[in-house]
């Protein structure tokens, strides 16, 4: 089967093959030297100096933990938001007690720095941005420089950051660009199955920290950060998976960010050139559209479940459907981790056999003899 969703993505033999390795105590000298390991390691892919804690979750997990850790309840916040997983995390904040300043941006399209910057000059009490970098619900890649530039060097705001299908995928500076938390998630670039979360946490963030309210107890970062002093987790952790991630972290950084970077803005290049050469168009804006998931208009008298349906029956390609409103109206393929051009032109040739099948009518594919 080649699974194109945009996560969770294909996890390569010899990294699952790692995770049939035998338990070891979480609280011994050999987990203590893993942890250390992929601490130092994950540290080096956010490009941060600061600690990055592990999480036993999924990603909405490490988004919880970057907004209780840091706000109190009635504090005012900016949720901007571009899709589905933008407004999750206005969601977590107004769950927690969070006042919540929505700036939502079309689907489909990316965040607006100026009008980022008048939402902030309006309301001074804003005491954090909540922001996605790359919406996976759309296929759209935030400028988070752009934003961080805005956020932190105009407005000194605290900056919380959804970097679940980006960190690892796409160029990523923590420090660089002064984000004070980022969230990201095992099952998307880490070429890890779900259950592991990671969260960066800058100094500004330890401050927020002091005076954060919101109630937390698993995801109190003081434990991960007590805990990590001694080489351990708090809580038991997913030790099949933190054997996975060791292994993972080795390929990557053999590899090198730089090459692991151009990769993925090849294939998503590819991807996109693809999708178009079939007839069809890109639900994003080609300039914000995302190297790690290719989001795609289901042509007019189409149905898209029978195109998946199709696709996975005849072709064993998955492809991810809409989410919420979206839903019958794109369909998504991912291309992050070790996706190859191999598997794309398979998600392209399936396509072009699928289509002109499920109503499509397109002077590519007709000519293609569909
Ligand atoms: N944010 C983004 C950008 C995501 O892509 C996802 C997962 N698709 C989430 C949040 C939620 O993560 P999880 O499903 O791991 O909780």
């Amino acid at each position: 089967m080649n699974l194109r969703i945009p996560g969770p993505i294909p996890v390569p033999d010899d990294i699952l093959d790692a995770m049939s390795e035998p338990m070891i105590n979480h609280r011994g000298p050999q987990f203590k030297e893993i942890l250390y390991r992929v601490t130092d390691r994950l540290k080096q892919v956010f490009q941060t100096k600061s600690d990055v804690y592990i999480l036993t979750s999924s990603g909405t997990g490490a988004m919880e933990a970057a907004v209780v850790n840091t706000l109190s309840p009635d504090d005012h916040v900016l949720n901007v938001s571009v899709g589905v997983f933008g407004e999750r995390f206005g969601i977590i904040a107004s769950t927690f007690g969070a006042k919540v300043t929505e700036l939502s941006f079309p689907m489909g399209k990316a965040i607006e720095v100026g009008k980022l910057r008048q939402a902030l000059s309006a309301q001074p009490d804003i005491e954090a941005v909540l922001v996605t970098h790359n919406e996976t619900s759309t296929g759209v890649t935030n400028d988070l420089a752009a934003v961080a530039q805005v956020v932190k060097g105009e407005f000194d705001k605290l900056l919380l950051v959804d970097g679940i299908s980006s960190v690892c995928s796409l160029p990523v500076q923590t420090d660089a660009w002064q984000c004070d938390v980022i969230a990201t998630a095992s099952q998307k670039g880490w070429m890890l199955p779900p259950g592991l979360a990671f969260l960066s946490f800058s100094e500004r963030a330890w401050e927020a920290h002091q005076r954060a309210r919101m109630p937390r107890f698993y995801f109190d970062v003081s434990a991960y950060q007590r805990y990590l002093e001694i080489g351990q987790p708090p809580y038991t952790p997913s030790v099949s998976t933190m054997f996975a991630l060791d292994l993972a972290l080795e390929q990557i950084l053999t590899e090198g960010l730089g090459s692991l970077f151009e990769r993925h803005a090849t294939i998503g290049q590819m991807t996109r050139d693809g999708i178009r050469g079939l007839g069809l168009d890109l639900f994003p804006d080609e300039s914000v559209a995302s190297n790690t998931v290719t989001a795609v208009k289901v042509p007019e008298g189409v149905d898209s479940a029978l195109l998946l349906a199709q696709m996975r029956e005849d072709h064993e390609v998955v492809l991810g459907g809409g989410q919420q409103s979206l839903n019958g109206k794109i369909f998504r393929i991912g291309h992050m981790g070790r996706c190859t051009p191999e598997d794309i032109q398979d998600v392209l040739d399936g396509l072009a056999a699928v289509l002109p099948r499920v109503g499509f009518r397109s002077a590519t594919v007709g000519a293609t003899g569909g």
